[in-house]
């Protein structure tokens, strides 16, 4: 959203006063390549989006800070000192999560403050609403008090927010994408050790289109967990080889081939190849993106999803029959699922001429053979978390 529109939607909502109003966003996020390796300890390639959620801000006269947000009816008033006794089970725990957070490093709110967010990222879809709203919510508070913005330190205290307060076991890649993030560029990270660079990703005459299944995703909690000590088991098995080895997506794919017969049991197996596989197309996708090879960086991507679709099974119908149906057309050089999997989105990427009959028929396709309604949203890759000062 426009800067100008945000603050004509803030005095709506929030009223007049004499105070300031700033007004701060934080993009939403796409995972390129790297799915399932946060958390083993490997690289991931995501990208920043070029929509995201506004927040618009100013202080108060009392203590009191009030959460509004133009996406949800539910509205708060909260005094200073009553932040972070109880949590609501609603959105505003998020910001709430971020303020505890601040508090732990040093940094306290001087006064009262309203808040208001608008988000254009849809909700549950993967593409990172909750990392956007709490990198926002962390950078705005962090810019106005005066305290340290390091956007990585930001990504890491919003991680917290969302691990901690919020209760949801997510690991730090999003809010590193949100936070870092810049325009017409990937951001490699290594998650092991939070060491990144950014990528040039000029997709020239080719586009992002997320596809969104608008499918529940209902069993991703569980099988996520699942996933993960599945991976622990996967890495004691090899640990027995390898008693160095820290991290699944540590070992050569050579490796992993020789220690093949250490393994009893084939799933264990074939979830320890994702990741050991899916890292390594990582790299390639990065060397493929510096030579400007967008047909290699495509066919990673469909190796990409094949692998989570047949070895680490954590794709389902609706992503498979969008990515199927993607791949049919000309002029895409690779789709892929995007996220955890079960539901979610996908991301493909697709020669701007074809792009029209991509949504036209894909989405035909995809609503015949699913019964569901897919959305899809064509975008380049935009800035991390910022400030939106007058002059834009
Ligand atoms: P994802 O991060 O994949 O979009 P999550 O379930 O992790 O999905 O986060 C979505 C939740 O984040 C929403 O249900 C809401 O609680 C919160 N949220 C995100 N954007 C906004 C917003 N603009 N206003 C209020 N809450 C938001
Ligand atoms: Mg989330």
């Amino acid at each position: 959203m426009k800067r100008q529109e945000m603050l004509d939607l803030f005095i709506t909502r929030c009223g007049e006063s004499a105070e300031e109003i700033q007004v701060f966003n934080a993009p939403g996020r796409v995972n390129l390549i790297g799915e399932h390796i946060d958390y083993n300890g490997g690289y991931v390639l995501p990208a920043a989006l070029e929509f995201g959620t506004t927040l618009a801000i100013r202080k108060r006269n009392d203590d009191k800070v009030t959460f509004t947000s133009a996406n949800f009816p539910y509205h708060i008033e909260v005094d200073l000192e009553g932040i972070g006794n109880e949590k609501t089970g609603e959105w505003v725990d998020y910001p709430l999560g971020v303020i505890v957070e601040l508090r732990k490093l040093g940094t306290e709110l001087t006064s009262g403050y309203d808040l208001l967010y608008h988000g254009e990222i849809p909700n549950g879809s993967g593409l990172s609403s909750s990392a956007s709203i709490e990198v926002v919510t962390a950078y705005a508070f962090s810019t106005i008090e005066g305290k340290d913005t390091n956007t990585v330190e930001i990504a890491l205290l919003s991680q917290r927010a969302e691990n901690l307060y919020v209760g949801v076991n997510s690991g730090i890649m999003d809010q590193f994408a949100v936070a870092n993030g810049a325009k017409d560029h990937a951001i490699l990270l290594m998650c092991d050790t939070l060491e990144y660079k950014l990528v040039p990703f000029a997709t020239g005459s080719y586009k992002l289109v997320i596809g969104n299944t608008n499918k529940r995703r209902g069993l991703v909690d569980s099988k996520y967990n699942e996933r993960r000590s599945q991976c622990d088991t996967a890495l004691q098995i090899l640990q027995q080889d390898e008693p160095e080895l820290k991290y699944l997506a540590h070992l050569a794919p050579e490796r992993l081939e020789e220690l093949k017969s250490n393994f009893n049991d084939e799933i264990l197996y074939n979830r320890a190849a994702h990741v050991v596989l899916e890292n390594s197309r990582v790299l390639k996708s990065v060397e493929a993106l510096s030579n400007n090879d967008l047909i290699t960086f495509g066919s990673l991507m469909n190796a990409s999803h094949d692998s989570l679709r047949d070895l680490y099974e954590v794709s389902c119908l609706e992503l498979d029959v969008m990515v199927e149906e993607a791949r049919k057309m000309d002029g895409t050089l690779g789709s892929r699922m995007t996220g955890a999997g079960f539901g979610g989105c996908t991301v493909s990427l697709v020669h701007e001429d074809s792009v029209e009959r991509f949504l036209n028929e894909v989405g035909e396709a995809y609503e015949r053979r699913t019964g569901l309604k897919g959305e899809f949203y064509v975008c380049g890759v935009g800035n991390g978390v910022h400030e939106m000062k007058e002059e834009n």
